[in-house]
């Protein structure tokens, strides 16, 4: 029987190994690391004595493939998070806070209600969010919408610096678009905000591995890093591992599913992103005050979300390159500073950890957009998955899952399983 070998356990290598496995495939899955999950995992933090997630992590409820892969794995309901849409904010500069309720449906009648919409803001001046729809590929979102006021300020800048990872201005306005048209075009219902529930690994990695588990025909090798690929001709022949070299069958079938430097570094000739943005978490092990929300935005501070867990406060700053390399006791110092103000917290600061993710993402401008290549290489048994590849959306975890999904329907149907 052939065999699809997926390189890389983070979502998109899990995804395409839990796609092709339904599907009664052969599988091998090598990840370098010693656990699965990449740059989406949870670890035991001697510093909290508490197993947290390397940071938080957001979905909405609109993101069909989350919704797919956790049926798949049987982990459908690991995810949090309420009913309607709502979205917390905390200004601190002017000590303004207010929360916006958008209704559930595609109609926004919710902006005709200065109670729900943002404040400051008028009906009408939602209308330019439609430009983001129909923007062209060279575009910036300063090129097609106005980045200032309060609409901006207040809701759309925060919204897509979280999800591109990237100063929103520069940013490519067709993912802002990809992003919009997944989420607040169709209405609340579409963007409710979900967090993996009690940590990411028991969402989207732990179910995962159990199902493969289940799956006579799928192997998981961790610590596993691939070296080498040997071409031949049109297709991979071999995949070196420092101990070992697996030779593929004329029927295997590769998936590439590593980060774009690695990608790039095992087969020079495909082009792939090459900036990236960080994103800086601090972790602190308080319980939040009774009625926390269980997700804040924060204006005119360095922290930007803030995520209440029932035993530890856990802060985002997302396109952190300006403070990444900061000394991490004066980062927990400056962050926790903003949660005490947001949160009205009037304690000292509690047990902290920070943790650095330099490259969290590529860097989602229109020019490195273009740099994101397909799903199929030259190579007719080298299929690629990744956030990073061109799935039309920003690097996330709806992207990462539906690369993999992706792969792994074109690599059964090469082997016609
Ligand atoms: C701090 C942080 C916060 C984030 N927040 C959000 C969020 O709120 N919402 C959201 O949707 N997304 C978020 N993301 C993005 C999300 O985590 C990623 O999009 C997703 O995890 C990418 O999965 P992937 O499989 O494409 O890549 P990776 O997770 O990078 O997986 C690649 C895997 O390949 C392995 N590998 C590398 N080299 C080799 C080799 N030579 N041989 C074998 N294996 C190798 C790596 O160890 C890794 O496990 C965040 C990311 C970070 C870092």
């Amino acid at each position: 029987m052939s065999t699809i070998h997926i390189v890389g356990g983070g979502l998109a290598g899990l995804s395409a190994a839990v796609a092709s496995a339904a599907q009664g495939a052969s599988v091998m899955l090598y990840e370098a690391a010693g656990q699965a999950g990449g740059r989406c995992r949870s670890y035991y933090d001697a510093a909290l004595d508490a197993v947290i997630d390397n940071g938080n992590h957001l979905v909405l409820s609109g993101n069909t493939a989350v919704q797919e892969y956790l049926r798949a794995i049987g982990a459908k309901d690991a995810l949090a998070g309420p009913e309607h849409a709502e979205f917390s904010f905390a200004d601190l500069g002017t000590g303004a806070r207010w929360t916006i309720r958008p209704g559930d449906g595609p109609l926004p009648w919710w902006i005709f209600d200065s109670a729900r919409r943002v404040p400051g803001t008028k009906p009408w001046d939602y209308a330019s969010i439609g430009l983001l729809l129909t923007a062209g590929r060279s575009q910036r979102i300063v090129d097609v919408v106005s980045c200032k006021g309060s609409l901006w300020e207040k809701l759309l800048r925060p919204l897509l610096l979280a999800a591109l990872n990237t100063e929103p201005e520069k940013a490519s306005a067709v993912l802002a678009g990809a992003v919009l048209r997944e989420t607040l075009a169709k209405g609340g219902l579409a963007y409710r905000p979900r967090i993996a529930k009690p940590n990411l690994a028991a969402a989207f990695v732990e179910p995962a591995l159990a199902f493969l588990g289940t799956k006579g025909g799928a192997m998981v090798h961790l610590g596993q890093r691939l070296r080498r690929i040997a071409f031949e001709g049109d297709a991979v022949a071999a995949l070196e591992f420092p101990e070992s070299t697996v030779r593929l069958a004329p029927e295997d079938t590769v998936v590439l599913a590593v980060p774009p430097w690695v990608t790039a570094d095992l087969v020079p000739e495909i082009k792939t992103p090459t900036e990236f943005r960080s994103i800086v978490n601090a972790h602190f092990k308080l319980a939040p005050p009774p009625g926390a929300p269980a997700m804040l935005g924060v204006i005119g501070g360095t922290a930007e979300w803030i995520f209440n867990f029932a035993d530890r406060i856990s802060v985002t700053v997302s396109a952190a390159d300006a403070i990444v390399d900061k000394d991490r006791e004066a980062l927990s110092w400056t962050l926790w500073a903003d949660v005490a103000r947001a949160l009205g917290i009037d304690s000292t600061r509690p047990p902290w950890q920070i943790v650095k993710e330099k490259r969290a993402t590529f860097a989602a401008t229109p020019e490195q957009a273009a740099l994101r290549p397909g799903c199929r290489t030259r190579w007719r048994n080298l299929l690629l998955a990744g956030d990073w590849i061109d799935t039309g959306l920003p690097a996330t975890i709806e992207s990462a899952l539906r690369s993999g999904h992706k792969a792994a329907q074109l690599a059964c149907a090469r082997v016609a399983v």
